[in-house]
């Protein structure tokens, strides 16, 4: 029987990693312009870090976890997000000890157990951005900036930025309450889940996707009317900076975000281009969920970008993108090929992506194999030009060919030709 891939977990071929791995050299390139440095975090967890970290009332972790016991008994997650390994590896190797604000991006794959669909997979790859040690409104701005900065570096078209102040402690109980008092007499017309939600966590209605709910959900009270006085300030130089910087951005007060952790503001960047998932990247402020997973009271911002979304929305773009390959090298006998192979070397070594054919062909077929490559140029070694001791190089875009001497200096030669042509 045919083994395949499971639902929702997809291959993804060199000819589209291509396009992830352009993403990912953006991604280095600026988020490192802005200070972010690179983390690396395991796969697996403990349950209870998503648990704790993510919160019971979600919907990642009330039915979208990848949860299985180990042989020890011990019950262990594939990640769903990264805030939260992140904000664990954080406390666990003090690094709220550094005296300075600490700043990560990670980039992997991600496990939830949602129902497969166009741009929604069970296992999908997030880049991910945190920034712990201050509560600075310009660190949101900043943090705002960078992933602004990233879709425009990547050429995302007619990117917004949705913003939100969630509030805090101290003045959100008063907006749940007016939300329940609000949704309370309208019960009737609410979705099953959002019943549920009504009792457990009415913020959540406000972003319910049916289309009832969400009507309901315009006329609601807005956390704005509730925010406390350090809140209000916090959103306002939030936006001043926002401002400042030209980033373009549109309020709005039902984006509440899918996880608990989040207080104070919250955004999403939007691409036009994508319709009803058109959320490329979201992510806020959590800054009481250090010290939730046991840390100390330090709080933190931060964001997640789905690459297959970013991949979808680019496509076009990207088509163009394929592995380069600088030099083909077609070798006819025996001796030829030991040239060959010593010739590729020394390109490679002068950092030209180099190939040659590893089994005996008709030159016909190696220059098919060249095509086939991409090649740029070719260069054709056989027993005249051996004998000869010249070699043919030829420029597979324009056909023409010149002969280059086959001395010590003939890698060099070809390099210099390489470098010279557009
Ligand atoms: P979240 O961690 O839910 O805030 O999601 C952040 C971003 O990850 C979203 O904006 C999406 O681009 C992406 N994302 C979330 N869930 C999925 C999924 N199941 N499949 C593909 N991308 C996803």
């Amino acid at each position: 029987m045919e083994i395949r891939s499971i639902r929702g977990m997809n291959d993804i071929l060199p000819e589209d990693a291509i396009k992830w791995k352009w993403v990912r050299d953006v991604m280095h390139e600026v988020l490192e312009r802005y200070g972010f440095r690179e983390i690396l975090i395991p796969v697996l967890e403990e349950t209870r870090l998503f648990q704790r970290g993510i919160g019971e009332t979600t919907d990642i972790v009330e039915k979208e976890m990848y949860t299985f016991e180990d042989r020890s008994g011990q019950s262990l997650t594939l990640r769903p997000e990264a805030t939260a390994s992140i904000v664990r590896a954080y406390i666990q190797h003090y690094l709220f000890k550094t005296g300075k604000i600490e700043k990560y991006y990670f980039w992997g794959p991600m496990f939830r157990y949602e129902r497969p669909q166009k741009g929604r997979y069970r296992q999908f790859y997030q880049i991910d951005v945190e920034a712990f040690g201050s509560n600075a409104p310009s660190l949101d701005a900043d943090i705002i900036a960078s992933l602004y900065d990233f879709l425009t570096a990547l050429r995302v078209p007619q990117v917004t930025i949705e913003l939100n102040s969630l509030g805090c402690p101290k003045c959100r109980p008063a907006y749940h309450k007016a939300l329940k008092a609000y949704f309370s007499d309208k019960q009737s017309a609410l979705c099953p889940d959002c019943k549920t939600r009504l009792v457990r966590n009415p913020l959540r209605i406000l972003d319910c996707k049916v289309e009832t709910c969400h009507e309901l959900a315009l006329n609601a009270p807005t956390i704005h009317e509730f925010l406390c006085e350090d809140c209000q300030n916090h959103f306002r130089h939030v936006r001043n900076y926002l401002e400042d910087l030209a980033i373009p951005y549109r309020l709005n007060p039902l984006m509440v975000r899918g996880l608990d952790y989040y207080v104070r503001t919250t955004f999403e960047a939007v691409s036009e281009n994508l319709g009803a998932q058109s959320a490329v990247a979201g992510g806020g402020r959590y800054d009481g969920l250090v010290r939730q997973l046991g840390g100390p009271d330090i709080p933190g911002i931060g964001y997640a970008m789905g690459m297959e979304r970013l991949i979808m929305i680019l496509q076009d773009s990207l088509n163009t993108l394929s592995w380069p390959c600088d030099i083909f090298i077609a070798t006819l006998g025996e001796k030829a090929l030991h040239l060959g192979i010593s010739l590729a070397s020394k390109l490679r070594r002068m950092h030209q992506v180099c190939e040659f054919s590893y089994e005996p062909k008709s030159l016909k077929a190696q220059m098919k194999l060249a095509n086939r490559l991409g090649a740029r140029f070719s260069v054709i070694i056989g027993e005249n030009e051996i004998q000869g001791k010249s070699i043919v190089i030829r420029n597979m875009e324009t056909r023409e060919q010149m002969f280059l001497p086959l001395d010590d200096r003939l890698s060099e030669k070809i390099l210099a030709l390489l470098e010279e042509t557009p």
